[in-house]
Order: structure tokens, then sequence, then C-alpha cells
């Protein structure tokens, strides 16, 4: 794994998904390395070589360029922390540019939403209490653990991140869970709106996205570890296959009462 420290220019971008005007990214590239990581169309704007997932760049100055960014006053709006990274991936724990990033979030009061695939965001929770407007948010595609160390090899286990929503959720803060990728025939949907029951305020959800140069990754994971799903994957989901799933995804918000606040189809 290749870290490098780089000095970023600007940091607030302007957002084109619907639950957040703005997006910042702490870190270029992510250790979590996600095989169906549809993030990795990043790799050609960063001049790395390396595999996605084989180099992470620290925005070592990214707290004194959202300062200046947000003392010019721009039209206040929800901000995601993470959404081309995962902002608390390991070389947060060293160097911190995530909490640095709340810090000035919370100085200037913007709504702020973080999502992630680690446990570590309970380390500021301390933060996150104080914002007037704020929700964090965990990733579950799977409960069972060899699917996500086959899919998402380096993230927290399930279990911590259902542990972390529970803390994140206990201390006041809102939480979602975030289930997505939902991966056909892998992503068991019942069992997961069973576990976020008491833990999240609502749920967003989002279809598998293969259009990302991801497919070679799915395929030869799936060749190796679900060699019986191969075929289906191949054959793709068309568009029939997940409205069927918005309308399971709706009768389970309506049985467990957890709010459905979106489902991201590509
Ligand atoms: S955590 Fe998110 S950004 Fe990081 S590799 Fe996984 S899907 Fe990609």
């Amino acid at each position: 794994m290749k870290i490098n420290i780089i000095q970023c220019k600007t940091l607030l971008t302007k957002s084109r998904l619907p639950e957040a005007d703005y997006c910042i990214n702490p870190y270029v590239g992510c250790f979590h390395a996600c095989v169906y990581c549809y993030s990795r169309f990043m790799k050609r704007f960063t001049g790395h070589t390396e595999r996605w997932g084989e180099f992470v760049d620290v925005k070592i100055n990214a707290s004194e360029i959202l300062e200046k960014e947000l003392s010019r006053n721009p039209k206040r709006g929800v901000v995601l922390l993470g959404s081309v990274t995962d902002a608390y991936q390991p070389a947060e724990r060293k160097y911190k540019i995530t909490r640095a990033i709340l810090e000035v979030l919370l100085r200037y009061d913007f709504p702020t939403s973080v999502l992630t695939k680690s446990d570590l965001v309970i380390r500021d929770i301390d933060l996150l209490k104080r914002f007037s407007d704020c929700e964090a948010g965990l990733t579950i595609t799977t409960l069972d653990e060899q699917i996500a160390k086959d899919f998402e090899p380096r993230s927290s286990p399930p279990q911590r991140r259902l542990k972390a929503l529970q803390t994140l959720h206990n201390s006041g803060i809102k939480t979602y869970g975030f289930i997505g990728p939902i991966l056909p025939e892998l992503t068991n949907l019942e069992s997961i709106f069973t576990v976020l029951q008491g833990k999240v305020d609502f749920v967003m959800t989002e279809s598998l996205n293969m259009k990302c140069g991801n497919w070679e990754n799915i395929r030869s994971l799936l060749e190796k570890k679900y060699p019986h799903l191969l075929a289906l994957y191949q054959a793709r989901f068309d568009q029939r296959y997940w409205q069927q799933i918005e309308r399971k995804l709706k009768g389970l918000s309506g049985i467990f009462r957890i709010p459905l606040k979106g489902f991201y189809q590509h």
C-alpha cells in the first residue's frame, strides 16, 4: 500500500447525489478495495499506476482549505463525507483528516452526513453529537462474514459495523443503514432489516452498478467463490429485476417500520 501526502487546492465539491448538496473526500483512493467499488473510475484522474485499493493520497491540508472555502460563505447545504473514498479508512487513524474536517464543518454549522464501512467512526462521536444537523451511516451489504470478506476484504466486518451503528444511535446521533450495493442472491434484505431495528432512523439502498470498470473484478470473484452465480450476473439485471427489489424494500420498510429514504438505481 502506497500512502502519499498531498496538498489539495479545493475540497468542497458540488454533489450530483440526490441526498447531498456537497461532497468532501478527505483521501484520494481507498484502502478498503471493495470488489464492486465503482469509485475506481477516479483512478484515471490521479496519475497513479497502482491498482485501485493499492494507493491512498492524504489531503494533508484539507481542513485549512475547507476553512477558506466556508469563510467565503457558500450556500448552506448538506455535506456528504466520503462519496468516492471512505473517510474512515485506516489512514484516518493516523492522519485524522476527517476529524479535522468535521471540526470545521461544526464551526460553520453545516449539515453533515457521514457514510462509512468502518467502525472507526465512533471515535468522532464527541464531534458528531455537537452538530445541529448530522447523520452517520454504515454500509451493510450482507451479514455473512465470509461474503463480506470476499467483497469488502479490508472493511470492518458486518458485526462491528452493526455495533458501531448501535453505539452512534445510543449516543443520540441520527443513524442510517446503507444497504448497497445490493448483491443479487447474496444480500439477504430481510435479515438486514431485522438487525437494523433499533439501531437506525432510516435506510438508504442502492442497486449493484456493473458499468464502471468493476465487472472484471466481480466476475473473477464469482468464478472463484460463487460459480453458481456467474451466469446470473453475466446476464445482468434489468429494470424489472430492480423494480421487484424496490417493491420488496418498500414492503420490508413497512413491516419493520424503518423508513426507506432512497433506492438509487444505476
Ligand atoms: S469503501 Fe467505498 S470507496 Fe472504498 S473501496 Fe469500498 S466502495 Fe470503494
